[in-house]
């Protein structure tokens, strides 16, 4: 799975998990691309970044000035126009007088009418995102007040989504999502304050709708069938879905889940089922069971992120459904039900207590049932997207960073992960684990703050951590180990006495020592290192051949080998932000640090070749042909593109030669041979070049 996602910028993408809804959806779509391009990267990939704090606070000023306790919600769908109609009774607390009171509103939704629960109307404007109304007489501190709101509006595309240009609510005839991020009702404190609801839903008598919470008996008329549901306890219910679906009760033993497919998707209701369920035993098993243990497998369109968890409900886009099951997708969307659903951040700064345990939980869920190698596996993959954008903030100042961006995704998803896969490392799995409890005990149904958890792991560990978190969460930087050994003969065998070294200052962590000797089992040992250098000895009972510094990754670091995936992700990305030339000098510096790399060359030639620059494209092709053919797969698709190159300017017989030795490999990776025998009958075309270069996707 590692080799094959390196394939082509698209397919490396598409094969890659896209977890959830904060993350960038990344499809090879030129569309979105530009779009995303607009949304949050200029053309050098750089995020735009505010300063601390501005993300949240320009946009809703007084979004700490009141506490949202209950929404009642009534809407109807149309689908054939894409028109939302609602009207919402919002119940609240203002922490202090409020002369108004300010919510997020998807801006393509119009209000027409807000009011006092008396009738009494309501001034309000509405100013992009923001909605402020403003009552005759103040809202009084600490006394629950109400407002009524009344909106309606297309939701047809990206236009009006509080995240520019990515679609997080639709209403279609192919089906319909509401998603909580995309504020398609008044909205306090995205993601942090917490509510109960209940929602009245009318849609087409055809359509069923899937919400968070206790279903009522759905009320059927000529014009429509009416869904409610009740969500008693303070979360983020929501999202609704709804459309067209095959309704199937899961077989899995143990597990109360429903899967609601497109039609022709049926197949995927028995793996996805059992896998969704596995996730749940597993995730109750380690953190405690969810109240309660229904839940929700859903479907939703392609057209926006990957995946998005709400109470009771996972949903899962098109492309998420695949043969074998997407195990990360599931288990990192599953748990969410406790790592948002349950315990959610308290701030925009804690936010990976929501993503990076998510992440780190679906990575615990490989480990189980995938065992030691694919962990070791998923971990490494997970340190490398940590370090692509490392230095682009301390984890504690996410804020700064806009959701949905590389940036985003490397601090908060990535590096996130990696804080509780070392905290881990530290303190022991027990007292992981027993931390991890104490949070779904302590922390059910409210909010939970890096602080917060620091004290929970320093209580089930009983160790001081202030050092941990100042040096992971507080602070960019990480070390970069330099080792240098010399062997002594034993009586027995072989002592190994060593040094490592590393620059940063106030480094302080276990580091694990793994000597490789002849014949034997490797041996592992593991030191405590304070500051920027520590000492071992190690016994062996053979002839050490090798010595490997943290070799599973328990630590994130960066070392020459990681380097080259770093820069190899980094100019990835640059390609899909279509910044190629970008992108070439980032695939330019790999090549200074090992100009064997087949992959390397691979790229600058796909690079090169969507600028029509075929010479230079044929000679990168040719160097990855005499490179390390690392991974194996370039050999293959090397081949085949400089087929494609000859058969652009006309030299069949040398394309010919070129699909034959393609062939020749037997290698099918994301069905090379297939094109080779494609192109082997019909030459390769200008007509043909779209859909062949995005073959990956
Ligand atoms: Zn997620």
């Amino acid at each position: 799975m590692a080799n094959l996602s390196g394939l082509a910028a698209g397919s490396r993408v598409i094969n890659h998990v896209v977890p959830g809804w904060r993350m960038k959806p990344r499809v090879l779509d030129s569309v979105l691309i530009s779009l995303l391009l607009v949304s949050g990267l200029t053309s050098r990939g750089q995020a735009r970044t505010s300063l601390p704090g501005a993300a949240q606070s320009e946009s809703q000023p007084n979004a700490t000035r009141l506490k949202v306790t209950h929404y009642d919600i009534q809407a109807e769908l149309f689908p054939a126009t894409h028109m939302l109609r609602a009207k919402v009774h919002v119940d609240f607390v203002p922490q202090t007088d409020l002369a108004s009171a300010s919510f997020r509103l998807n801006s393509a939704l119009k209000v027409k009418r807000a009011e006092e629960p008396s009738g009494k109307e309501i001034q309000f404007k509405q100013d992009g995102l923001n909605l402020t109304l403003t009552p005759s007489s103040p809202f009084a501190r600490d006394k629950t007040d109400s407002v009524i709101v009344e909106y309606a509006g297309a939701l047809a595309s990206a236009e009006g989504s509080p995240v520019e240009d990515l679609k997080l609510a639709y209403i279609a005839p192919e089906g319909s999502y509401l998603l909580y991020p995309a504020c398609w009702f008044p909205v306090n404190g995205p993601g942090t304050d917490r509510f109960s609801a209940t929602l009245k839903i009318k849609v087409p008598t055809d359509e069923t709708v899937i919400a968070s919470g206790k279903p009522s008996a759905p009320v059927r008329a000529a014009d429509g069938t009416t869904y409610a549901f009740q969500y008693d306890k303070p979360s983020f219910p929501g999202t609704v879905i709804a459309g067209k679906y095959v309704v199937q009760p899961a077989t899995a033993v143990g597990a109360d889940i429903t899967t609601y497919l497109k039609p022709g998707h049926e197949k995927f209701s028995g793996p996805y089922g059992e896998t969704a369920a596995k996730a749940l035993t597993f995730f109750s098993d380690k953190f405690g069971s969810l109240p309660s243990g229904h839940l929700a497998v859903v479907e939703i369109d392609d057209g926006t992120v990957g995946g998005y968890s709400a109470p009771g409900l996972v949903a899962l886009a098109s492309r998420g459904l695949t043969t074998p099951v997407n195990q990360k997708l599931v288990a990192h969307e599953v748990s969410h039900q406790w790592w948002r659903c349950l315990v959610s951040p308290s701030s925009p700064d804690d936010a990976f207590l929501d993503e990076g345990l998510a992440t780190y939980s679906a990575a615990l869920f490989v480990e189980a049932t995938a065992g030691e190698a694919a962990f070791e596996d998923t971990m490494h993959q997970i340190a490398i997207e940590a370090l692509t954008h490392e230095d682009a903030a301390p984890i504690a100042q996410a804020s700064r960073l806009h959701e949905y961006t590389p940036e985003y995704n490397s601090i908060v998803y990535n590096k996130g992960a990696m804080v509780f896969h070392m905290l881990r490392w530290v303190i022991g799995d027990d007292a992981y684990l027993k931390t991890m409890r104490t949070l779904t005990q302590q922390y059910a149904w409210k909010t939970l703050s890096t602080r917060d958890f620091q004290k929970a792991a320093e209580q089930a560990s009983n160790q001081q951590l202030t050092y941990f978190f100042a040096q992971w969460v507080d602070s960019t930087g990480v070390p970069q180990f330099k080792r240098t050994w010399a062997v002594y003969r034993t009586q027995n065998g072989y002592q190994v006495i060593g040094k490592i070294q590393q620059d940063l200052d106030i480094f302080r962590m276990p580091v694990e020592i793994r000597v490789y000797p002849e014949y034997h089992q490797p041996v592992n040992e593991r030191i405590e290192m304070v500051g920027t250098t520590a000492d071992f000895t190690i016994n062996t009972p053979a002839r050490p051949l090798k010595v490997v510094i943290d070799p599973a990754s328990r630590i994130l670091k960066m070392d020459d080998q990681t380097k080259t995936a770093v820069l190899m992700a980094r100019a990835d990305q640059l390609v899909q932000q279509q910044a190629l030339l970008e992108a070439i000098k980032e695939y330019q510096k790999v090549l200074e640090i090992n100009k064997n790399s087949s992959l390397a060359h691979y790229r600058i030639g796909e690079t090169l070749f969507k600028l029509h620059n075929y010479n230079a494209a044929m000679e990168e092709f040719r160097a990855a042909l005499n490179g390390d053919l690392e991974p194996k797969w370039v050999e293959v698709w090397s081949h085949l593109n400089i087929g494609r190159i000859f058969d652009l300017t006309g030299q069949r017989d040398r394309a010919l030669n070129e699909y034959q030795k393609a062939l020749q490999t037997n290698d099918n990776t994301q069905g090379a041979l297939e094109l080779a025998n494609k192109y082997t009958q019909k030459p390769y075309t200008e007509d043909t070049r779209q859909a062949a270069t995005g073959s990956g996707s």
